[in-house]
């Protein structure tokens, strides 16, 4: 095999047609960090061209804890007894969403845990109150359901969903989520998709045994998948799990990760994620943002539930208000010489397609 160089590597990756998962894997393993510099600088040539400057920003709600699930990182997992539990209200969640608006801000992430005593037809219920209040795309990040149920959402008017696969190696997978199934995470990506939700992804890097080979095969995959967003963050451990003796993720690697996404996936909504922002210094998601990221989330979970959406430690301990955090950004906007986006930044993907189907129509007339 002839020996790699970091550069034509690259090139050969950001030209798309050569690329290899080893390509991938090569330049995901380069941890010094003037190569972590170069993907970084590549991506966000890719993010320029394809997403633009602006930084766009999204209100998230974690509007319940319960949790049904066995994932080994996460501190909401149902083995988490310590924990305190809790269901926000319609009504308070309604208030949450108009304090999003009032920010302006065009998006709202309703999360939870698999609450298992979640009741679709409420859930269908809120997103149609928003819907009928809110000039507002939704966005639902709740697990694992039937297809019939992510179909009552969607027509209730679920605009997109948020599902990570985590990590591609079913082997992996299946030692993270005991009595989980790697199959019907693939169900249910397949169902949204169908079902016309802009779905995102993701996954973690840094998990135990965890290789550069699985993390090539998560962006090969997500490439493939065409998916419309993509959450990429490090592993960060919780006190209250079994993983709780393990390292936190490597930030320099994440970021690869990231970049190598943004440079395979190209026009894919890329968040700074929350993890990156606990896992690194004050720097971290300015640091996102010059990998390839487009897009914040803010937390408008009310203060007296937000410490205990606590999925891994540091998450939440910002006092600051809404309108403080956005100045911060825009100020991280200002010196990567970008701004913030307050629009709804639909799927380009969609749009692509609309287009795409738009320039057949015309060419069929
Ligand atoms: N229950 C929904 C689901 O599983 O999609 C949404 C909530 S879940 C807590 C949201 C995300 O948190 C997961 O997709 C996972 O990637 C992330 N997460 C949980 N624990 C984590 C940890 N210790 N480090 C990094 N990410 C973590």
């Amino acid at each position: 095999m002839p020996e790699r160089n970091l550069q034509s590597t690259l090139n050969s990756v950001c030209d798309n047609g050569t690329s290899t998962r080893a390509d991938v894997e090569f330049l995901l393993a380069q941890g010094d960090r003037d190569s972590t510099r170069r993907i970084m600088h590549a991506a966000d040539e890719v993010r320029s061209r394809y997403v633009g400057d602006g930084i766009v920003l999204r209100g998230i709600i974690e509007f319940s804890n319960y949790c049904r699930n066995t994932c080994a990182y996460c501190g909401l997992n149902t083995f988490n007894t310590n924990l305190a539990r809790y269901r926000m209200t319609r009504e308070q969640i309604l208030e949450s969403v108009g304090n999003i608006a009032e920010a302006g801000i065009k998006t709202v992430v309703l999360q939870s845990g698999e609450d298992r005593d979640l009741d679709p037809f409420w859930l269908a219920q809120v997103i149609e109150d928003i819907k009928d209040k809110f000039d507002m795309a939704v966005t639902l990040s709740v697990g694992e359901w039937s297809e019939d149920d992510y179909r009552l959402w969607r027509q209730a008017g679920g605009d997109r969903y948020l599902l990570k696969i985590e990590t591609t190696n079913p082997t992996l997978y299946g030692l993270l989520h005991p009595g989980m199934s790697f199959e019907d995470r693939l169900r249910c990506l397949g169902d949204l998709k169908s079902l016309g939700y802009q779905t995102g992804s993701g996954s973690i890097v840094g998990l135990r045994n965890q290789t550069c080979g699985d993390l090539a095969r998560d962006i090969v995959f997500f490439k493939e998948q065409d998916f419309d967003m993509l959450g990429i963050g490090p592993f960060i451990p919780h006190h209250r799990t079994p993983l709780a003796d393990e390292p936190q993720g490597d930030l320099g690697l994440t970021l690869r990760t990231l970049s190598l996404a943004r440079i395979l996936t190209k026009d894919t909504h890329l968040p700074a994620t929350t993890a990156v922002g606990v896992a690194g210094s004050g720097d971290a998601v300015r640091s996102a943002l010059a990998a390839g990221a487009n897009v914040v989330m803010l937390n408008f979970t009310p203060p007296a539930y937000k410490r205990f959406y606590e999925i891994y430690p540091g998450k939440d301990d910002s006092a600051h208000s809404s309108g403080q955090i956005i100045k911060e950004i825009e100020t991280i906007a200002h010196t990567l010489g970008r701004y913030v986006s307050l629009s709804r930044a639909d799927s380009l993907k969609q749009r692509n397609e609309n287009m795409l189907q738009k320039q057949t129509l015309v060419r069929e007339n």
